[in-house]
């Protein structure tokens, strides 16, 4: 059972090969915040176990990965803080996946404000991402 493609982004994250501001992690899960944002907050949720699309998840693991989600949004919608969210997960190039191993996005959104549905990287400085993170990342990770 392949548990980890060298290749991969996020198992290259997950590994500690390339740096991430993290939000969460546990035995089979890792959370971190999205390089290139949709918005303030935005946060991708992984199996620690490569796997390419969310039809090739065992149960188990998609049960934990959907309720670590959960988890993490609730977090986020009380800490951000803000006033709702889209989790948005893409299978396939078809279907907007760039990273071929399973994730979901928790996409932050605010009353009043338009849903943005691309990077708005730039938008952002350095210290308001380190100031979200902050208020992001559950504590012990
Ligand atoms: P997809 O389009 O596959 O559903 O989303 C992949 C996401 O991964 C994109 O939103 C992209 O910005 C994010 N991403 C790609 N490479 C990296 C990286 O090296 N670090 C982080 N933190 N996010 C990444
Ligand atoms: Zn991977």
């Amino acid at each position: 059972m392949k548990m980890i493609d060298a290749e991969c982004v996020f198992c290259k994250i997950i590994t500690g090969v390339i740096p991430c501001r993290k939000v969460y992690e546990d035995e089979n899960c890792y959370a971190f915040m999205d390089i290139a944002p949709f918005e303030r907050g935005h946060t991708l949720v992984v199996p620690k176990r490569h796997l390419a699309f969310l039809t090739d998840m065992p149960d188990e693991l998609l049960i934990h990965l959907i309720l670590t989600t959960r988890k993490i949004a609730a977090h986020i919608l009380q800490e951000l803080p803000c006033d709702g969210f889209n989790i948005l997960q893409n299978n396939g190039e078809c279907a907007t996946q760039t990273v071929p191993h399973v994730h979901f996005h928790i996409i932050p959104r605010w009353n009043n404000q338009k849903p943005r549905w691309h990077s708005s990287e730039g938008c952002q400085s350095n210290d308001e991402i380190t100031e979200t993170h902050k208020r992001i990342a559950i504590n012990g990770n």
